[in-house]
């Protein structure tokens, strides 16, 4: 009976269009629901330990930082240019946020929010050593928690339409039969996948995928919980690449990458830092995937770059990493305003375009600025900070 049920089920278009729009409203409904628990709900603060209540913290630096790039009617009243998750439409360009609420994720509860990131928040010149590990620290820990919760919530899409589409399919079954699912010869709950296991195949593996990401974050995490404990006592077990150039860019952002295969990934962080008269780049990983991580910067031809060089590659490399890959990011309304329409329009095209590799080129958008020159590289490694 059920082998005669399914094809006719198959066959019907309506049918087709009930499952992907069931499938739609599963993911929009998840991603509405992880939204609101994002801003609104109550998550632990990231120091070893504390269970207090996190706050709103910022990843990237307000002051100096965000505010370097802020521009507004009166000095403290400057907005950004960002993209904002709209769960219906993907990401849409917001180009009046203000700089104050940029860059906030629930990380750390107000006491350590403040202790932690003293010193890096009192930084305003070049970052020394310890400021430049915690800017490091503050971005690992944001993808740490933006990562899992992505995966929590397409875990939790998923289980809704397979379920949504489970039930939907018992109904038109029992309406072709006539009769009850269980005296339909044949029906087994179990089988329920036949009808589009590739589609289902391919979702689980992208969740699985997603999940050995933020599985791999997990090496680095316990040397950041140890530099939290005491921040002048050890680098963690990273490898950063930094980078100064000679403008305040007009953008700052921060993120994490995978560098490595589907199955066996190679989480890189980078963030981008512009300051009064200058900026600062950073790329970083694991120790261990120093050797990964450095080859992709020598065939960017990043690695040996020297002070007085032009700083052009460096600036399509962190551009392709905000228009291609992370959208953490925070522009300049007048870089934006600058724009054409239809660059406007790529670059919001761009943002929910999460599919092309670092490895590659990019889609360049924005003017290197005149002159832009390295001022600064630097590497650094797991060494005693006292
Ligand atoms: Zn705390």
């Amino acid at each position: 009976m059920i082998n005669e049920l399914l094809p006719r089920l198959l066959q019907d278009s309506d049918f087709d269009r009930e499952m992907t729009n069931l499938g739609l409203k599963a993911y929009h409904g998840a991603q509405q629901r992880a939204g609101l628990k994002w801003r609104n709900g109550r998550w632990p603060c990231m120091y070893p330990g504390c269970q207090h209540k996190a706050i709103g913290s910022h990843t990237l630096q307000k002051s100096n930082s965000l505010e370097a790039i802020a521009e507004g009617p009166r000095p403290g009243a400057g907005v950004v240019v960002t993209p904002k998750f709209d769960p219906a439409f993907g990401d849409r360009i917001d180009t009046n946020l203000s700089f104050e609420k940029a860059s906030i994720f629930p990380g750390f509860c107000g006491d350590h929010d403040r202790e932690l990131f003293k010193h890096l928040e009192s930084t305003s010149g070049t970052p020394d050593p310890r400021a430049l590990v915690l800017q490091c620290c503050r971005t690992f820990s944001r993808e740490r928690r933006v990562h899992n919760h992505a995966h929590e919530t397409s875990k939790a899409g998923y289980d809704a339409m397979v379920h949504d589409q489970h039930v939907a399919i018992g109904r038109r079954l029992e309406g072709l039969a006539g009769k009850p699912l269980t005296a339909i010869a044949g029906f087994r709950t179990a089988e329920r996948f036949q009808y589009d296991a590739n589609e289902l195949r391919r979702i689980r593996h992208g969740a699985s995928a997603q999940w050995e990401f933020v599985k791999s974050f997990e090496e680095l995490a316990p040397s950041v919980d140890d530099f939290y404990r005491d921040s002048t006592a050890r680098f963690p077990q990273m490898f950063i690449k930094t980078w100064a150039v000679s403008t305040c860019l007009d953008f700052a952002l921060s993120g994490a990458d995978d560098i490595g295969l589907s199955f066996a990934p190679i989480p890189i962080f980078y963030f981008v830092m512009p300051r009064s008269g200058v900026s600062l780049l950073a790329v970083f990983s694991h120790i261990d995937d120093e050797a990964i991580l450095a080859a992709l910067l020598q065939q960017k031809g990043l690695y040996d770059l020297k002070p007085g060089q032009t700083g052009a590659g460096l600036f399509r490399f962190f551009e392709q990493l905000m228009i291609n890959r992370t959208n953490h990011w925070f522009l300049r309304l007048s870089a934006w305003e600058r724009l054409l329409d239809d660059d406007k329009k790529r670059l919001a095209d761009e943002v929910n375009i999460h599919e092309r590799p670092v490895i590659g080129d990019g889609t360049p958008i924005f003017a290197i600025p005149e002159g832009l020159e390295v001022t600064r590289n630097a590497v650094w490694r797991p060494s005693p900070l006292k």
